[in-house]
């Protein structure tokens, strides 16, 4: 196993997820096996019980790890599947720590962070990165790390301590540091500064590691004597400093490395050089180059309560994004912020009304993602009133379904009070309601998690022709609450079909309403195993219907096509960038990479 640790300098949102993931890209495109772990300093056990307005989405793994949505990164571009363990965070480490010191494991030591806390870090890469994430037997040939935050950071002090002790551990030529930096432009001069990449090595040798390669994110590529300047301060070679420039999308990060020649320069700090094959990259290629040139539009609200960060909606922004490529259409996202549809807001501020609305109406299709807590739900169910009565496409997750389901039953069985005891316990009609192996008093890992099997009951179901009419497809959970049993027989002589269950039968799964020209709610998040070039089959659906195409992605054959295949040798011509009213909805500009400094 050979290990190639990924860190970040000089400010933090530098793209550090999407560079180590592109590494990860170009070593597979070179015949090698690829892992990866994320470390993530902090002290939460898990970003299960995180606000995604602090850290963006929760990422959730087939096992039900709540992860740091950069694995969601991982497992889209090296088409993987990693598990809980992949995500390493202080608070994992302390727990297995002081658990051993309580078993009194440690015979009567003082238990210090070093040795204890550092060999424990060591450990847990060494276990981790053994375990097979690409459906292949036996350990992958290399493990890219991820060290979140920034060098210097109090938090992270054990585990560049750790890495330092682990790089001397596995011995040169199976440790290669790739240190991410930035290469700043001055406007007054217009020249590249390389100040600040400089303090950020010096700080990380101060530290013990060593960079043997520069990624340098900037806006434009290096200037040669800036390199030579890097070169000669950082003392790192010349033909290992890159440069990651600003890039339409992030589908070219890959291409940028393999362009500047970085899987030789790790090759050569690994002992590869002469083994691994040229790495072949052409469906990238043309993915990277077929987003940039689409430009037929498909517009989708999506009607959330985080609307004001994109990457807490992440894996349903790929999602999709991956289904609009399919499809070959230029995804254009309105973010349509849910209380802002709601009656009050009318009251209190008629402007975020109007804008809320008028976005909702005129959008080819409609996504109410998933979430917790009250606020916006009234807004979100308005949305799926819209787009029931005016049958406008609809996906609806987790939350999303059961607010469809909420409002069927207010709108067409008339059960006014219906909602969810999440939201109202004393509701005289319970739709939703509290799964009964729950907690209502531990938030950490308590919930429905991870890949559940889900039977399709209704077999010419749209969902069950998207899934190319398997019996049962495998898809991930979060909830705490589901469609209440004692209703479902209500709703469904009312007409919303469940179209898929669990495998008792008594949870329902998918919903359906058949007279729709596309109506679907998922108790599940089919998103996070969206791929770029797997479309995920129900975002499929959607803007397939969203542009009037359903019919060809429903056609077994032809779904199949559009999942293995999104890719033409031909590039369309490019069309105009056009920027949505409230100056995020093209989902270019959210994607990284591009205006500025990255997001993700
Ligand atoms: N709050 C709902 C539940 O716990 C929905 C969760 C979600 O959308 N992930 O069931």
């Amino acid at each position: 196993m050979k290990y190639v640790l990924v860190t970040g300098g000089v400010v933090s949102g530098l793209g550090k997820g999407v560079t180590a993931s592109s590494i990860g890209v170009l070593l597979k495109a070179c015949g090698l096996r690829v892992t990866s772990i994320k470390i993530d300093p902090y002290l939460n056990t898990d970003a299960g019980t995180m606000s995604p307005f602090e850290h963006g989405e929760v990422f959730v793994l087939d096992d039900g790890g709540e992860v740091d949505l950069d694995l969601g990164n991982y497992e889209r571009f090296l088409d993987i599947k990693l598990t809980r363990d992949n995500n390493i965070t202080t608070g994992k480490i302390y727990q297995h720590v002081i658990a051993k010191e309580r078993k009194g494991d440690y015979l009567g030591k003082t238990v210090q962070v070093v040795p204890h806390i550092t060999d424990a870090i060591q450990e847990w890469i060494e276990r981790v990165a053994a375990i097979p994430v690409d459906g292949e037997e036996g350990p992958a040939d290399i493990c890219v790390i991820e060290l979140g935050g920034t060098i210097g950071d109090i938090e992270s002090a054990p585990f560049i301590e750790a890495l330092g002790q682990f790089s001397y551990r596995v011995g040169t030529g199976n440790f290669c540091l790739v240190h991410v930096s930035l290469v700043p432009v001055l406007n007054v001069v217009g020249e590249q500064k390389t100040k600040p990449t400089q303090h950020s090595v010096r700080g990380l040798r101060g530290l013990g590691l060593i960079p043997d390669i520069l990624a340098c994110r900037s806006t434009k590529a290096l200037e040669e004597n800036v390199k030579e300047k890097l070169a000669q301060f950082c003392h790192v070679p010349l033909e290992s400093i890159f440069t990651l420039y600003d890039v339409p999308n992030i589908w070219h990060i890959p291409l940028l490395l393999k362009d500047q020649k970085a899987h030789l320069a790790i090759s050569k700090v690994l002992n590869l050089a002469g083994i691994v094959k040229e790495p072949s990259l052409e469906e990238w290629t043309s993915r990277a180059e077929l987003c940039d040139n689409l430009h037929v539009p498909v517009r989708i609200a999506v009607v959330g309560k985080y609307t004001g960060l994109s990457d807490a909606y992440l894996s349903i922004l790929k999602a999709l994004l991956h289904a609009s490529v399919a499809c070959r259409k230029k995804l254009v996202v309105d973010w349509v912020p849910a209380c802002d549809l709601e009656k009050e807001t009318e009251k209190e501020n008629p402007n975020a009304y109007k804008a809320a609305w008028k976005l909702l109406k005129g959008v080819d299709g409609v996504l109410v993602p998933g979430g917790f807590g009250d606020r916006g739900v009234e807004g979100k169910i308005l949305a799926a009133k819209y787009a029931r009565e005016n049958k406008i496409p609809f996906l609806g997750i987790c939350l999303g379904m059961q607010v469809a389901v909420i409002e069927f039953a207010r709108s067409v069985i008339s059960l006014v009070d219906a909602n969810s005891t999440e939201f109202k316990p004393d509701t005289k009609h319970p739709c939703i309601v509290f799964m009964p192996e729950g907690s209502r008093t531990h938030m950490g890992g308590t919930m429905r998690l991870g890949s559940r099997k889900s039977i399709f009951t209704v077999k010419d179901s749209k969902s069950a022709k998207l899934y190319g009419n398997k019996s049962f497809v495998d898809e991930r959970h979060r909830h705490r609450y589901e469609v209440n049993p004692d209703m479902v027989e209500r709703l469904e002589k009312a007409g919303l079909s469940f179209a898929a269950k669990d495998e008792t039968g008594k949870r329902m799964e998918i919903v359906e309403l058949p007279n729709h020209p596309f109506f679907i709610g998922a108790q599940f998040h089919p998103e996070y195993k969206s791929r770029p070039g797997k479309a995920s089959p129900l975002f499929l659906g959607l803007i397939a219907a969203s542009c009037g195409e359903l019919d060809t992605v429903m056609n077994p054959a032809s779904v199949h096509q559009h999942l293995i295949s999104n890719c033409p040798k031909s590039v369309f011509v490019n069309g105009t960038s056009k920027k949505a009213p409230n100056g995020m909805a093209d989902v270019r500009y959210n994607n990284g990479y591009c205006n500025g400094l990255h997001t993700r």
